[in-house]
């Protein structure tokens, strides 16, 4: 029952480029709520943690207890997508500094581990299960993957790295598929919306 229902994409808006998500997400075509308070999960189907400055995220995630909410929510099997700093608040570990996580995702992560913001780049990465084409990917200050644990499956890999991983309802990637024109990100992740 209930599963015509459209569902709503929360974002979490405490700190980062949320804005852009929720742009991805009205061209696509897709409702979305951001998320700034416990509250605001109620009506949410699925979740995006975006990419910003986690050790600013962590500190509303903290005062606001909206780090236990988002463990709630994932561990109710609820849709999660996290885009760099996204995807460095889901790791179990977290290196460069070790610092506090939600720990979602068996995966290792370096924080700014390609340098400086003089370092990010524009790549063309393959995620063969997504997309028969190179995926313009944005990497901002981005981490790196050091270690994926045995549950987690590598979709996408850029410069011999993975880039894009994935653990049951829960996607990560270390790049901004917010920032381009390409939806195909996206479109895969809400994929993960339709059975629940
Ligand atoms: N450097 C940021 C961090 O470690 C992540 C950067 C990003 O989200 N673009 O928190």
């Amino acid at each position: 029952m209930g599963s015509k229902k459209e569902k709503v994409i929360g974002i979490l808006a405490v700190q980062g480029d949320f804005a852009m998500h929720a742009a991805m997400l009205d061209r696509i075509g897709v409702p979305w709520k951001l998320v700034k308070h416990v509250e605001d999960f109620e009506g949410i189907d699925a979740l995006i943690l975006p990419g910003g400055e986690t050790t600013t995220m962590l500190k509303f995630l903290t005062e606001r207890k909206l780090a236990d909410a988002i463990k709630a929510f994932a561990n109710d099997n609820k849709p999660v997508f996290g885009t760099c700093a996204g995807a460095i608040l889901m790791a179990k570990e977290v290196l460069n500094p070790e610092q506090e996580r939600l720990g979602l995702m068996d995966i290792s992560v370096e924080r700014n581990a390609y340098g400086r913001q003089i370092d990010s780049s524009v790549q063309q990465g393959e995620c063969p299960e997504v997309s028969d084409e190179p995926i313009e990917m944005v990497f901002i200050r981005a981490p790196i993957i050091r270690r994926v644990g045995k549950e987690v499956k590598v979709l996408g890999r850029s410069q011999g790295l993975p880039v894009l991983v994935e653990q049951g309802k829960l996607l990560a990637a270390t790049f901004h598929p917010e920032l381009t024109g390409d939806e195909t990100i996206h479109r895969y992740f809400l994929e993960k919306t339709k059975d629940c």
